[in-house]
Formats: structure tokens, sequence, C-alpha cells
């Protein structure tokens, strides 16, 4: 019941409006079929084809406008959630051009710059992509060693010279938010770029896929005032946030294409017979199964219960930056071992060009990589271990949040750091209130690790 299954109602259930959105979006890949989804892949096409239909239909726009700057909009965690698995479940590509649309908008909607807000509102819909241009080709998650720079030009208008890479969407975005440093004082800086400017040259597409990761330079390309969106502090402060806000969907591309495999998966071992059974009747084979059915309700459960975090989120509340780098970190390393599971029972027909399957085994991998890696989440997990094992403190309850309200804390999250100072509830009631014996193995293996 909890997995995504298009023929089926949403699991997760949306407000009349976002659950029409999220079907329609379903009846657009499931028309367009998995025959063509494979075809554009292997060919690595660029999909203008959902990009019309974000635009036909607003998706972009009514799912990441903030209420504050559109008509008909809100930023909701929980209902950008169904739409992230959903994405990842046709592919990763449409997914990641949400995701970096979303990672482009964060210093926009961070911003104190109106003219700049509203001006993006529009291009979101007239059906308008984002992108984010943090990374540089050899600083990778060294942010701080970033060489893009805004060269002052006198009267408040500046150049920027540098180049950066990896940037999604750096082929068509409507605007890129772009990291980097004020030439002389090193103050740091994010400010619009416009992709048709002749001072913006595209280079390359970094990787051989259908999305465009590019590489980019910029030539004395000219900023103004009005084109500066955050500075100093304030400007470190909404990278890192915007990272925050970005990270937390990799989890849901994870269970979305984790989902589809699972179906492909469990049809073609009950269909194939060898030695006169089905293969789901080999024990292992069930084994398998199981763990893999498991593991992916877990992450789910997982990840969703993190939503309900962020969007009670506050000033004085930021659990919830604990459970993003676990949904980052884990959920997608835990995808990766369903695929591992799923791909042992099916075997060489996870190879086979024509099925889902293929792609989910090559593009699961992506997840923990990318947006900080592994090890750079578990660095930050470890920052809030002291204080969630050794210094509970009481806190309030945190309600399932599955209302239809904006999240509007994530775009004034302030400061980014002070995470040790971050206090969490005693965990110990919530296990000591339940009798399953896997619940108490857990119990077990808490306190042996405490
Ligand atoms: C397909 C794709 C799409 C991308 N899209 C975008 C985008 O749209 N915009 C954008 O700005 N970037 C984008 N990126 C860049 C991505 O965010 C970087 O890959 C990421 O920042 C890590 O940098 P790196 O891969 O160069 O690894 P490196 O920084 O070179 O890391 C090397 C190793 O050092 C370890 N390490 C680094 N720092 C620490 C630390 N503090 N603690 C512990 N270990 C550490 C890492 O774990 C890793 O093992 C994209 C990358 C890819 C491949």
């Amino acid at each position: 019941m909890l997995l995504l299954n298009p023929k089926r109602p949403l699991p997760l259930p949306l407000d009349p409006k976002s659950q029409e959105l999220v079907g329609k979006t379903i009846a657009f890949f499931e028309a367009k079929g998995k025959a063509a989804l494979r075809r554009d892949d292997l060919d690595r096409v660029w999909y203008a084809d959902f990009l019309a239909f974000v635009k036909k239909e607003k998706l972009f726009a009514t799912f990441l406008t903030p209420s504050a700057w559109g008509a008909a909009s809100r930023w909701d965690t929980y209902r950008n959630a169904a739409l992230n698995e959903v994405l990842a479940f046709y592919g990763l590509a449409y997914w990641y051009t949400w995701q970096v649309t979303i990672l482009g908008l964060g210093p926009f909607w961070m911003s104190g710059n109106v003219a700049a807000k509203k001006e993006t509102a529009c291009l979101l819909e007239e059906g308008g992509i984002f992108g984010f241009g943090l990374s540089e080709k050899e600083h990778g998650a060294d942010i701080y060693s970033s060489g893009m720079q805004l060269v002052p030009a006198g009267a408040g208008s500046y150049v920027a010279r540098g180049d950066k890479y990896y940037i999604g969407n750096g082929n068509e975005a409507a605007r890129l938010s772009v990291f980097g440093k004020i030439a002389g004082t090193d103050e740091y800086v994010l400010f619009a770029v416009d992709p048709r400017r002749p001072e913006y040259e595209l280079v390359r597409n970094v990787v051989a896929s259908q999305s465009y990761v590019a590489e980019l330079v910029l030539h004395d390309y000219p900023v103004t005032e009005a084109e500066l969106l955050l500075r100093g502090p304030a400007a470190w402060d909404a990278a890192l946030n915007t990272v925050n806000v970005g990270k937390y969907n990799l989890g849901w591309g994870s269970i979305g294409i984790a989902t589809h495999a699972f179906y492909e998966a469990i049809r073609h071992a009950a269909n194939r017979r060898l030695y006169g059974m089905a293969v789901t009747d080999f024990p292992h084979v069930k084994r398998m199964f199981t763990d893999a059915y498991a593991r992916l309700v877990a992450m789910k459960l997982f990840a969703l219960r993190a939503s309900d975090y962020f969007r009670s989120a506050s000033r004085e509340d930021r659990r919830y930056l604990l459970f993003n780098p676990v949904v980052k970190m884990k959920v997608t390393t835990e995808g990766e071992k369903v695929i591992d599971l799923l791909w042992d029972v099916i075997a060489a027909k996870g190879f086979e060009k024509d099925t889902y399957f293929e792609m989910a085994a090559r593009d699961i991998r992506a997840l923990p990589k990318l947006e900080g890696t592994v090890h750079v989440n578990i660095a930050l997990i470890v920052k809030f271990m002291k204080n969630y094992f050794f210094a509970a403190a009481p806190c309030p309850d945190v309600p399932r949040r599955d209302d239809p309200s904006d999240d509007t804390f994530l775009w004034d999250q302030g400061p980014a750091k002070g995470l040790g100072t971050i206090r969490f509830q005693d965990s110990a009631p919530v296990f000591a209130a339940r009798n399953e014996p896997n619940v108490a193995v857990f119990r077990e293996q808490t306190a042996l690790f405490r």
C-alpha cells in the first residue's frame, strides 16, 4: 500500500489540485511508454517533451513558487516528495531537471531582492527551469576555495569572471544562481545569471546522459546591483541552506527508482519457471525480495518522517538538519542495496536494454554521491551524535505534516552554523513502548552503540 503504483491511487494522500497534477504527470509518462523512455535514454535525447508538459501544466510554477509570490502555488515539502518519487520512477533525468531547478531557486527565494523574486515567479509561470552554479572543476566539495569572481566595474556594477563545472540545466535554464566572491574583499556573493547573454559560454555537457550537466565560463559577464541576490555571510548561509533543502530530494529519487525496479524484478521472477517452479518460490529469492521490500518501505517511512521535521522547523527547532543528511546518505545507500538484491534475483535480465532496470542499476549509484558525498554527510551526522545520544532535552512533539501549507521557514533559515547546539528528545520511550522482537534487537544495538 505504501509503494507508488501508477495504476492505483497515490499512496500519499494529497489535496485535490496537487493530486490532479501528480496524476497528470503519471499519465504523461504512461502515455509516453517504457519503450520511448528507454529509447530517449539510450539516445540521450534532451527531454523537451517533458519540459513542454511542465510548461503547459505549470507544474514547477505550482510546486516550486512560495505562496507569497504565486497565485495558486506553495512550497510544500510533503507534496514535493510525491512528485520527486514519481519523476524518478520514470527516469533520473526527469527528476534531475526538477531537482536542479529546486537548487537554482533556493538563493532567489532566500534573497531580499524583491524584484528578482517577482521575475523568478514570472519565469516559472512561463515554464522556465533553473540551475545552481556552486561547483567548480578544481575545488569539488571545498566551496571555501571558489574561484568565480565579481570584479567591481564602477557605479555599483560588476563583471563576473570564472568558470563553473557540473551545473545542471546550464544549457536551457531561464536563470542560474551562481556562487562566487567579490574581487578584492573575498566577500561571498550569490548572483543571477542569464545563459542567453553573449558573455555566457556554454562549453560542453560533462556527462553522457539525457541531462545537461554543464561546464560554463563567464567572460566579463556584466552584473548589476539588481542582479545580486545575497552577499557576505548571508550568501554563504544561503548556499549551504539551499543544499540542505535540495539534498533531501535525493532520498526520494532513490525510492522512486528502487520502486520501479522492484516491480520489474518481481514480475520477471514470478513469470520465469525453472526446474518446474516459479523463481519466486526459491527460498533465497523469497528472502531477497522480502529484504528488498523491507528496506524500501523503511527508506520511505524514514524520508516521510524527516519531512515532518522539515515542515515543523523554525530558527529555534532545527532538528531536521540531522534527519536530512540521514535521508541523503542512508536512504540513498539503502537504495543501492535494494537494487543489488533485486539484481541478484533477475541476473541476466537486468542487462537488457529495454528494461527500466538497466537504467536503475546505473542511476541508483548517482544519488549517494551528489550534493555531498556519503562521507561529507556522515561527517555532518557525527556533529549531532553527542547531543542526540547523551544530552536529550525536552522538545516539542512533531506531528504528522501532510497539511497543504507553505514551508516558509526554508527561505528564512538564518545562519547555517551552530549544529552542535541543536538538541533532541530522548528517543528511548518511543522504542520502549513497542514489543516487536526486531525492535528489541534494535534497542539492544542502540544501547551497545551508545
Ligand atoms: C551528474 C552531476 C550533477 C551535478 N549537478 C550539480 C549542479 O547542478 N550544481 C552544482 O553546483 N554541482 C553539481 N554537481 C557537483 C557535485 O555536487 C559534486 O560532485 C560534489 O560537490 C562533490 O564534489 P566532487 O565530486 O568533485 O568530490 P571531491 O570534492 O573531489 O571529493 C573527493 C573526496 O573527498 C571527500 N571529502 C571532501 N570533503 C570532505 C569533508 N569535508 N569530509 C569528509 N570527506 C570529504 C569526499 O567524500 C570524496 O570522497 C554535480 C555532479 C554530478 C556528477
